[in-house]
C-alpha cells in the first residue's frame, strides 16, 4: 500500500513524486512508457529559470536520477482503470496486478492529435513522425514538412532544418500562435519555407511509405505537392484521460477537472501538468502543479493520521 500513487512520469509527476518522498511518503510513480514524458522530445529547453540551455533528454534523466535517489518506486506499467472504495484506492494495470494507495496523482499528460487523412495510421513510422528529435536523423538531406503554427512546430522545424535540406512548414493561417523569436528564427532559416493558408489534403506514398504531401491553400484552392520524405504533425494534443471517465470530472475534450490547488471532485484524488484543465502546459507550469499536489495529498494523509490518533 502506497501513501501517494501517481499515475505518469512526466515532469508534473516527477516533480509530485520528489515532494512526496521528500516529506517522508511512500510514494509510487505508474508509467506506461519511459520516465521524462513529452520533454524527452525536445532538442532544447531554452525556457526553464536558472538553465540557460539543456537536451529535454538530460533534464529529464536529472530528475529521474534525482528522484530514484529518494527511494521511490517506478512500475513500469499503464493505468487501465482507477477505482475507489472507502477511503482507498485501487489502480489496476494493464499487465493485469492492481496497486492499493490512500491517495492518487494524477499526472498523464497529452498524446499528439492527428491530421484524420486516409491512410495516415498506416504511415506512422513510414514516413509520418511526431518527435523531430527523435525521428529527424532518418530524414538528414532529405526534404520534409511540419505541420502546425504553435511551439511545438517551430520548433521541430528549426531542428530539422539543421539535419533536412529543405522544411515547409505547413500552416492553416498566416500569422503563426509560436512565439515571436522562433517565427522569426524560421523566417531568417534559408531552408525553411512558409506554407501559410494551407492544410494538407492528402499524403502520397509508394508501397507504403511516405513520399510527399498535398496541401490545398484555403482561399485559392490550389493544390500543391510537396515532395517529402517525411511528414512531422505538430497540430495539437488529447489528455490521455480516457481511462478515468466515470471516476472523476473531465471537460467534454477530456481534461482533469481541478483548480490551482490541483485537487479534483474526488477526496483524494489531484491532478497535475498538462492533463489538467489551464491555461498554459509548460515544463514550469507542470513541475508547478507536481509539488502543488504533492503536497496537497501530503496535508490530507496528515489530518487523516491526526484525526485516527484523537
Ligand atoms: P507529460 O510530459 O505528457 O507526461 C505524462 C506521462 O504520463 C507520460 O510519460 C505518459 O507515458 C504517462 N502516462 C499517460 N497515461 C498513463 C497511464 N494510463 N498509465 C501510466 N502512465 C501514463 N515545455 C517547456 O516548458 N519548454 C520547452 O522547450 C518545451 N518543448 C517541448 C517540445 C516538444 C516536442 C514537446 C512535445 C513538448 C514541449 N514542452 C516544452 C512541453 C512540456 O514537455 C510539457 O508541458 C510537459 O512535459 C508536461 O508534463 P506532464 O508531466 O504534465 O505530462
Amino acid at each position: 500500500m502506497f501513501d501517494i500513487l501517481i499515475i505518469g512520469g512526466g515532469p508534473a509527476g516527477l516533480t509530485a513524486a520528489l515532494y512526496a518522498a521528500r516529506a517522508g511518503r511512500k510514494a509510487a510513480v505508474l508509467e506506461k512508457e519511459f520516465a521524462g514524458g513529452q520533454i524527452v522530445n525536445s532538442p532544447l529547453v531554452e525556457n526553464y529559470p536558472a538553465i540557460a540551455a539543456i537536451s529535454g533528454a538530460e533534464f529529464a534523466e536529472n530528475l529521474q536520477k534525482q528522484v530514484e535517489a529518494l527511494g521511490v518506486a517506478f512500475i513500469n506499467e499503464e493505468a487501465v482503470q482507477i477505482t475507489k472504495e472507502g477511503d482507498l484506492f485501487t489502480a489496476a494495470t494493464s499487465r493485469g496486478r492492481s496497486y492499493a494507495a490512500r491517495t492518487v496523482i494524477l499526472a498523464t499528460g497529452v498524446s499528439h492529435r492527428t491530421l484524420g487523412l486516409p491512410a495516415e495510421e498506416e504511415l506512422i513510422g513510414a514516413g509520418i513522425s511526431f518527435c523531430a528529435v527523435c525521428d529527424g536523423a532518418f530524414y538528414r538531406g532529405a526534404d520534409v514538412a511540419v505541420i502546425g503554427g504553435g511551439d511545438t512546430a517551430l520548433q521541430d522545424a528549426l531542428y530539422l532544418a539543421n539535419i533536412c535540406r529543405t522544411v515547409y512548414i505547413v500552416h492553416r493561417r498566416d500569422a503563426f500562435r509560436a512565439a515571436a523569436q522562433l517565427v522569426n528564427r524560421a523566417r531568417e532559416k534559408e531552408n525553411i519555407v512558409l506554407v501559410t493558408d494551407s492544410v494538407p489534403e492528402e499524403y502520397l506514398q509508394e508501397d507504403n511509405v511516405v513520399t510527399g504531401l498535398a496541401v490545398k491553400n484555403k482561399f485559392t484552392g490550389e493544390r500543391r505537392e510537396l515532395p517529402v520524405e517525411g511528414v512531422f504533425l505538430a497540430v495539437g494534443q488529447v489528455p490521455q484521460s480516457g481511462f478515468l471517465s466515470g471516476l472523476v470530472d473531465l471537460t467534454p475534450e477530456g481534461y482533469i477537472i481541478a483548480g490551482e490547488d490541483c485537487r479534483t471532485n474526488i477526496p483524494g484524488l489531484f491532478t497535475a501538468g498538462d492533463c489538467r484543465v489551464k491555461a498554459v502546459r509548460q515544463l514550469t507550469t507542470a513541475v508547478g502543479d507536481g509539488a502543488v499536489a504533492a503536497l496537497a495529498a501530503c496535508d490530507l494523509l496528515d489530518q487523516e493520521e491526526n484525526e485516527a490518533q484523537g
